[in-house]
């Protein structure tokens, strides 16, 4: 048993609700309790579809578990299939039916479903989540729908150069988008239309907007884009495995990301390299430019905390720490499958990746680290304004407001550009921050405020205040300085802050404050000092600055 209050991802059922959803002519029948029918909500709500998933229930309650629930799935199942008419059936079951045991997928195998491709799906409730369920659904189904196409052992690879010798345009795949992705539909818009500027077609988008018919021409393109490794990492080294078929594996998320996919699907296709790809990031996304105008000097160093699934968290370290001079203080993902991945990511700069899905965990890490900025997923946003510090959505756990009605892609130039005013926008601006830090009894324009968001200073008082040893304290409020009791329980030679030491440490900016009063008490301790005076302060200071 684990106690839990959120999880960042659902049972791996919803992630093969995801890909059936995201496809055309696919059905899924889904042996489930009453009630389970809560999942349709993230598509007709989160992701506003005009229409019900293709998802049927057999919703059994408690009075079927005394009779033939067995039977209750061969219904449903047939009833679905003649109501729907799918070009391919998911049968699978939630995580009360895996208990059961009634087997729905061998069940429907026993049926006349008319021809119809069906795949059995095996989602381990208990041991596996959302995105893995994704990830192993639309394997199956490509698998399932390809396994008469795949060649005998020994048979050439499909050349990535082929279509040279074809005399036509290369075409690539565009796999792993998917409903309840983050902002997959105006990436692929972004990535389809990078590639027709270099001279490449997208030949099949799966599994969002696909048809099983679809799938069958995956293997006629030259090459695959994995897009989103969470959902479409297997695919593709299946594919790799089978059909001999390259990946393209670098995520085109930030401009040197995309710099990079560009070099990597150029060298692969063999196309004549682009003419200073550099002049074309110049001149097709505003980040760079704007992140080395003066207005941005300020941004320099600021201290981020990065939290999200694997993709969204390695891309922005690398957008954060080489792109706008962030100094990244913090970065974890609650993707296990990939935790690898951002192990290396995280040791690249230095730090040790947070690989969790406890959201508490994450908060602590996230107080400990004291930063000036958080990136991560819905949680976080909560956990950031618990702490108050500014926060930007960058990965799933979604809310409606991440699945915006405007153009809002995360991948490519304009992709670039979009994050750059994402991130940016919760920050204090540059001329109220140095304001704040000069002048600091205005009735309005008080410590922490941020009047371009319009409803002044963060909630509850900044984390860099609040925050000892990773538990909010009721903090004082700003400019009021107040000798600091130690805690109830705290070691006797916790050092104590004077007035006087109080008063200096709220002259310090609000957002660096947290990480002063950390140094200042771990010298203090270093050297069993009992009192933080304003002098044991800049003595920390010149001892951390040395
Ligand atoms: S079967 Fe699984 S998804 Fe459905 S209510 Fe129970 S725990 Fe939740």
């Amino acid at each position: 048993m684990e106690l839990t209050l959120w999880t960042y991802e659902g049972p791996p059922h919803v992630g093969a609700m995801r890909i059936a959803a995201s496809m055309e002519g696919v059905h899924y029948v889904l042996h489930a309790p009453q009630g389970d029918t809560y999942a349709d909500l993230l598509f007709t709500m989160i992701e506003r579809r005009d229409k019900r998933p293709p998802v049927t229930y057999t919703t059994f309650q408690a009075r079927d578990l005394g009779g033939d629930t067995a039977e209750l799935v061969k219904r449903t199942i047939a009833q679905a299939v003649e109501r729907f008419q799918p070009e391919a059936l998911l049968v699978g079951e939630s995580c009360t039916a895996e208990l059961i045991q009634d087997q729905p997928g061998a069940l429907a195998a026993g049926m006349d479903l008319g021809g119809i491709p069906m795949v059995s799906l095996e989602l381990p409730a208990y041991s596996k989540k959302e995105n893995w369920g994704a990830a192993e659904t639309f394997y199956q189904l490509v698998r399932g729908l390809l396994k008469e196409q795949v060649p005998p052992p020994g048979s050439p690879k499909i050349l990535p150069t082929r279509w040279r010798q074809e005399g036509r345009r290369p075409r690539v795949n565009l796999l792993g988008p998917s409903l309840l992705g983050f902002r997959c539909r105006d990436d692929v818009r972004e990535i389809t239309r990078l590639l027709g500027e270099h001279g490449v077609d997208v030949s099949v988008v799966a599994p969002l907007g696909a048809r099983p018919a679809d799938l069958l021409r995956i293997p006629s393109a030259d090459a695959n884009i994995c897009l989103y490794p969470e959902v479409a990492a297997p695919v593709c080294s299946w594919l790799e495995r089978s059909f001999g078929q390259a990946t393209v594996k670098t995520v085109p998320i930030g401009v040197a990301a995309t710099t990079a996919f560009l070099a990597e699907l150029t060298t692969l296709l063999g196309l004549e390299p682009a003419e200073g790809t550099q002049t074309e990031s110049e001149r097709r996304s505003r980040l760079p430019w704007y992140s080395r105008s003066v207005d941005s000097t300020y941004l320099t160093g600021k201290r981020v905390f990065i939290f999200g699934d694997a993709t969204h968290a390695i891309a922005a370290a690398r957008i954060a720490s080489q792109e706008l001079g962030f100094a990244v203080v913090g970065l974890g993902t609650y993707s296990r499958e990939l935790a690898r991945e951002v192990r290396a990511a995280a040791k690249e700069l230095g730090l040790e990746a947070l690989i969790t899905d406890d959201y508490l965990a994450v908060e602590k890490a996230m107080a400990e680290a004291a930063p000036e900025l958080v990136l991560g997923t819905q949680m976080e946003r909560h956990s950031a304004k618990r702490l108050g510090i500014p926060c930007a959505v960058i990965s799933t756990p979604l809310h409606v407001q991440d699945v915006p009605a405007r153009y809002s892609p995360q991948m490519g130039w304009e992709g670039a550009n979009v994050i750059f005013d994402a991130w940016v926008h919760p920050l204090m601006m540059g001329l109220e921050e140095h304001l704040i830090g000069m002048f600091r009894h205005d009735f309005e324009f008080v410590d922490g405020h941020r009047s371009h968001l319009g409803d002044g200073a963060p909630s509850v008082s900044p984390v860099a205040d609040a925050m000892q040893d990773g538990v909010a304290s009721a903090a004082a409020p700003f400019g009021v300085a107040v000798a600091t009791p130690p805690a109830a329980g705290a070691s006797p030679h916790e050092p104590v802050w004077t007035t006087d030491g109080e008063t200096e440490l709220h002259k310090i900016p609000f957002f660096v404050r947290g990480k002063v009063r950390r140094n200042t008490e771990s010298f203090a301790r270093e050297r069993g000092i009992g009192e933080i005076t304003a002098e044991t302060l800049y003595d920390a200071k010149a001892h951390f600055s040395r």
